[in-house]
């Protein structure tokens, strides 16, 4: 994008995160007739599609690379990679002083929610990790130069959670597990082929039974039950849609347990960490019911468990930005269906909704995008010597990371490492 070409009055609104929900907002902004400026603080814009998702996904990370690609290639969108809000631009010089027409918040759910136990983050990288960082290392750990957080596996890892988040975390550990044993032996497999085999196939395959490998695998413990587990939802469902509702969850999750021999340990809740040589080495449980819908501890039902490997998985919440208003771990939005967060400032995919997935993030960047723009443009547009500025700023940027100022030419440049 030739940023010289901008110079007349218009209307300039900007976007931090560039993958699915961003590219989507970017895409129709620019389709409207406004330029769409997209802060991107990776090199490449695919977020949780290349970070997140696990690999072995991959038909479905080519269609969404695909996607982004496209929306961040449309005529009137300006990429400028390499910037983070909050380190490279502040929140307040892009709401306030830049004189953008309106900023929208798209950068995702990237902090791993804290595990509610007093002190226990002291054990990160020590017998303690969170599901974001170790996914990343799982996508990314066998390109060439990686030199991210290494995560070695231990068997019999335990993790906490109950999301479709955390069985992909079990998922990862054992079919880890399993590849690993089965190198040991000479047998050398591909793990997006025995995630689609499944373990219990894949060895049949090498005339193996699970015994033979004398592995226990990871257990996922859950405040629950199976049937309560977020992995399939329908919003406000009747009691018979509830019902079926349970009874899907419960499959699925058998499933897991089938195929990956997964353990699962349902309603009961890590109240204490236990340490060892200044480890984490396991949590003192206490067992659970539901009472209501609501999760209620049960008196004197503590147990102790032990573990090498503890992984956390209980849900992302965005990142606190200096001047972002925050209530709690999230973001304090005026209007959450219109996606306000202050004035002039919206928000829209993980970052609004806490959670999600591909589909909810891509429906809910069109339905907002659309109210944003009608109020951008409510407002005159940005004088022209304003319109020099903001491009000066992004000239600035693009010097910084070497952009060159076409799309495709960079993203052609940054394949991942493969
Ligand atoms: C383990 C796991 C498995 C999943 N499996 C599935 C699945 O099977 N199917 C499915 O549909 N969904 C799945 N999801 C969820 C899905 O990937 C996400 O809901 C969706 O991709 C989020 O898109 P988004 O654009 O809202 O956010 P993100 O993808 O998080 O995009 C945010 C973008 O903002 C950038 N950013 C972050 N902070 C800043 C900042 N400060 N400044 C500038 N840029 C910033 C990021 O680099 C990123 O590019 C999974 C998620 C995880 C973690």
């Amino acid at each position: 994008m030739n940023l010289s070409s901008i110079s007349e009055a218009c209307h300039v609104i900007g976007i931090c995160g560039g993958a699915v929900g961003g590219s989507e907002a970017a895409a129709l902004i620019a389709k409207s007739g406004s330029i769409a400026v997209v802060f991107e603080q990776n090199m490449r814009p695919y977020g949780k599609i290349e970070d997140g998702l696990p690999r072995w996904h991959s038909k479905l990370r080519n269609k969404e690379y695909a996607k982004i690609d496209e929306n961040l290639s449309t005529p009137g969108v300006v990429f400028v990679p390499g910037t983070r809000l909050g380190e490279d631009l502040s929140f307040s010089s892009l709401s306030n002083d830049v004189g953008l027409s309106a900023l929208i918040l798209a950068h995702g759910a990237w902090r791993d929610r804290p595990l509610p136990i007093e002190g226990v983050d002291r054990f990160i990288g020590n017998g303690l990790s969170y599901q974001n960082p170790f996914v990343y290392w799982f996508n990314h750990y066998e390109e060439i130069g990686f030199s991210g957080e290494n995560f070695p596996i231990h068997d019999d890892a335990m993790v906490i959670g109950g999301g479709l988040a955390s069985i992909d975390v079990c998922k990862i550990l054992n079919l880890e597990l399993y590849a690993r044993a089965l190198g040991d032996r000479g047998i050398k497999v591909d793990i997006e082929e025995m995630e689609v085999r499944g373990i219990p196939r894949t060895l049949e395959t090498h005339g193996l039974a699970v015994d033979d490998l004398n592995i226990q695998g990871c257990t996922l413990f859950y405040r629950r039950d199976k049937e309560d587990m977020p992995l399939e939802n329908v919003r406000n469902p009747s009691a018979q849609r509830l019902e079926k509702l349970k009874g899907t969850r419960a499959k699925i999750m058998d499933k897991v347990i089938r195929k990956y021999l997964v353990r699962f340990y349902p309603n009961a809740i890590p109240v204490e960490a236990v340490e060892k040589d200044g480890r984490l080495d396991g949590f003192i449980f206490q067992r659970t019911k539901i009472v209501d819908g609501r999760v209620l501890r049960i008196e004197n039902t503590e147990f102790t468990t032990r573990s090498k490997q503890i992984i956390s998985s209980i849900g992302s919440t965005p990142v606190p930005i200096d001047g972002v208003p925050m209530e709690g771990e999230l973001y304090q939005w005026q209007n959450r269906e219109e996606g306000r967060l202050v004035d002039g400032v919206y928000g829209l995919g993980n970052v609004l909704t806490g959670k999600g997935n591909i589909v909810e993030s891509r429906r809910n960047s069109k339905e907002i995008t659309p109210k944003v723009v009608d109020q951008a443009l409510a407002s005159p547009k940005i004088p022209a010597d304003g319109v020099s500025e903001i491009m000066s700023l992004i000239r600035t940027r693009w010097d910084t990371v070497g952009y060159p100022g076409e799309y495709e030419d960079w993203i052609a440049s940054k394949p991942p490492a493969a």
